[in-house]
């Protein structure tokens, strides 16, 4: 069974290593140069599909020649590949989360974007659920489990963003947000539990920022109301810049 190995081969030489970056990145001229030319994306002749490294080194039946000289298989599938993964935004295994318990309606983290440590923002679009307890001093309160709708800032998850982002900027890292806000819950609960505090921290935390902020909607994904207002790039424009995908509204 073919593997490549999960890791660069320390064995290898500086122009063998950018090969498999290259390869392990999906990374490759003949894949990206489109994007510097302006031209549309290259297509599999053959198969008539986007052409991706996965596609070349394991869908493409007009590669089986080739695979099979090289590893002996024709079936060269991606879960035979442990360092391997399917295109990403992030260096391989390099994101990982803070604060997870806590307000899980917005997920934040480090990661490595080509080596460069990043900070990380972006957005659970699954319901959650949160646990209550019941508080202790109060006979009549019990323990309640509560769903918070996914895209949607509710105060915790307003907090932990503004905690993230100070966070970030005291150790000076480039901040990544992934866009994808319908807007701030605005219910009388949420008015009680100072959603609009939180939102405040969030603009606050952007201003005081001093390091590079890239704000980016994915495709199909969405930003909103007064979620548009907290993360517009005029709050800090010597160092925020947004893109957006040509398929996110
Ligand atoms: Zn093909």
């Amino acid at each position: 069974m073919p593997i490549l190995a999960p890791t660069v081969p320390s064995s290898s030489n500086r122009c063998e290593q950018v090969i498999w970056t290259r390869l392990r990145l999906g990374h490759t001229c003949l894949m990206h140069r489109h994007l510097l030319f302006g031209e549309p994306p290259p297509y599999c002749e053959m198969c008539n599909v986007l052409l991706l490294m996965k596609h070349i080194l394991c869908d493409c039946p007009h590669s089986n020649n080739l695979r099979h000289r090289l590893f002996n298989s024709v079936d060269f599938t991606i879960s035979n590949l442990p360092g391997f993964w399917e295109d990403g935004f992030f260096d391989y295994g390099s994101f990982m989360e803070i604060m997870q318990p806590w307000a899980q309606t917005v997920i934040c983290g480090r990661a490595r974007l080509g080596g460069i440590p990043v900070g990380v923002i972006a957005v659970e679009t699954r319901t959650v659920e949160i646990d209550i307890p019941a508080d202790p001093a109060n006979l009549d309160s019990e323990a309640k489990v509560i769903s918070q709708a996914g895209q949607v800032w509710f105060p915790d998850s307003a907090y932990k963003t503004a905690q993230a982002i100070n966070d970030f900027n005291m150790e000076e890292l480039p901040l990544i947000i992934f866009a994808n806000w319908r807007g701030f819950s605005g219910g009388m609960k949420d008015m009680y539990d100072q959603i609009l505090k939180f939102g405040a921290m969030i603009v606050d935390a952007l201003r005081q920022y001093n390091q590079p902020i890239l704000v980016y909607i994915p495709p199909h994904a969405e930003l909103r109301g007064g979620a548009w207002v907290v993360v517009d790039s005029n709050i800090n424009e010597k160092y925020m810049e947004m893109y957006a995908d040509h398929e996110s509204r």
